[in-house]
C-alpha cells in the first residue's frame, strides 16, 4: 500500500538522526481522503515498518471536531480518538499528536530538532527565527502536547491557508518542528532545510560543538548490572526546555526513576533500549540548555507546564511503552 510505504520512508529517513528525534518523540503520518496511517505512540520512528508501529484512523472524524469546534476538552478529544481507530495493529494507540495530523495535508512529519529548539526556547526568539529566512512557516507558542497544541496549530493553519499556503510548516516553541507536504520527499526536505538553517545559525553564534552521541554502555556497579549513560549536566535541575525532558527526566529528579547518578552520569537499571531512549532525551536536553543559554535569555517550561506533563495520561502511556 502506497500510504504505508510513504510512512515507512519518512520514519526510516529521520528515525536514526538524534539531532531530529530522540526516544519515541517524533511522529509522522500519511493519509488518503478516508483514512490516515499514523505512527503509534511509544514507537521510535526507526522501528516503524510495513507491518508494525502504526495505527489506522478515521481522520475526517477528528478533523471535523476541529473544523466545527465540537471537541471542547481533552477528555472529549480522547474519546473521539479512541472511537476513530479503524485498525489498532494489535492494540497500539495512535501518536498523541493525532489531532494536528488529522487536518494537515497528505504527508505530515513532526520532529524535535535540537538546534531549532535551542532558538525557539528563548524568551525572545523572533529575530533569530526571522534570520532563518523561512517561508510559509508559522511560529506557535508553547501549548501542552495533544489536544491543546492541536487546537492552537489549527488556528495558525487556517491563517496560513487564508494567505494561499497549501503546505504550511510550524515551529512549535519549546517543542519542535511540524511540516506538511504532498510527498514524503517534501516533508523530509523541509525538515532538513529548516533544521540545518537553525544548526548553522546556532553553531555560528555560539561556537560550541555538538559532540557525537555515544549510547549507554554495559556497566556493573555494587553488584548491579545496568547501562552507564551520558553526563547529567544541568538536566536534573528542574529547568526543562521541552516536554520530553519532563516526561523522561522528572521522575529521576524526584528520585523515582530506575536510574541513579554515578560520577555525574546516569546509571540505568533498565534494558539497553529503555536506557538509550532516556539517554537520548538527556543528550538533547543538555545541548538545548547549553546552546540557548549562550544565545540569550531562556524561557523554560513553567512549574505549571511541568505538573501538567507529569500528570498527562497520554505521556504516562508513552513513557511506559518506551521503557518496556
Ligand atoms: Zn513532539
Amino acid at each position: 500500500m502506497k500510504e504505508v510505504k510513504d510512512l515507512v520512508l519518512m520514519c526510516s529517513q529521520i528515525g536514526k538522526n538524534i539531532e531530529l528525534t530522540q526516544a519515541g518523540g517524533a511522529n509522522a503520518s500519511v493519509k488518503n481522503s478516508r483514512s490516515m496511517w499514523i505512527k503509534a505512540s511509544g514507537f521510535n520512528l526507526s522501528d516503524v515498518n510495513c507491518k508494525s508501529g502504526y495505527v489506522l484512523v478515521n481522520h475526517p472524524l477528528i478533523r471535523e471536531s476541529f473544523e466545527h469546534g465540537s471537541a471542547e476538552s481533552e477528555e472529549q478529544s480522547r474519546d473521539l480518538i479512541k472511537f476513530s481507530i479503524l485498525d489498532s495493529n494489535g492494540g497500539l494507540k495512535p501518536s498523541m499528536e493525532v489531532g494536528f495530523h488529522s487536518y494537515l495535508p497528505r504527508c505530515v512529519l513532526h520532529t524535535h530538532p535540537i538546534f531549532l529548539n535551542s532558538i525557539s526556547g528563548l524568551s525572545d526568539p523572533a529575530s533569530l527565527l526571522s534570520s532563518l529566512g523561512l517561508d510559509d512557516v508559522a511560529v506557535v507558542d508553547y501549548f501542552r502536547p495533544g489536544f491543546n497544541l492541536a487546537k492552537q496549530v489549527y488556528s495558525s493553519f487556517l491563517s496560513l491557508n487564508a494567505k494561499g499556503c497549501r503546505y504550511p510548516s510550524f515551529i512549535l516553541r519549546n517543542h519542535g518542528l511540524l511540516v506538511s507536504g504532498q510527498t514524503p520527499k517534501d516533508c523530509l526536505e523541509k525538515t532538513l532545510i529548516i533544521s540545518n538553517a537553525a544548526k548553522s545559525l546556532v553553531l555560528d553564534r555560539t561556537n560550541l560543538v555538538l559532540p557525537p552521541y555515544s549510547p549507554p554502555v554495559p556497566h556493573i556497579h555494587d553488584g548491579m548490572s545496568g547501562f552507564l549513560g551520558s553526563v547529567i549536566g544541568d538536566s536534573l535541575s528542574g529547568v526543562y526546555m521541552f516536554p520530553d525532558a519532563v516526561v523522561f527526566l522528572e521522575d529521576l529528579k524526584r528520585g523515582k526513576g530506575k536510574a541513579s547518578v554515578l560520577d555525574g552520569r546516569l546509571f540505568y537499571q533498565l534494558s539497553e533500549k529503555s536506557s538509550r531512549n532516556i539517554d537520548e532525551v538527556l543528550y538533547a536536553h543538555n545541548h538545548v540548555l547549553n546552546y540557548s543559554r549562550v544565545l540569550g535569555e531562556i524561557k523554560p517550561l513553567s512549574v505549571r507546564d511541568v505538573e501538567e506533563l507529569v500528570n498527562m495520561e497520554e505521556e504516562k502511556y508513552r513513557k511506559r511503552s518506551v521503557e518496556e
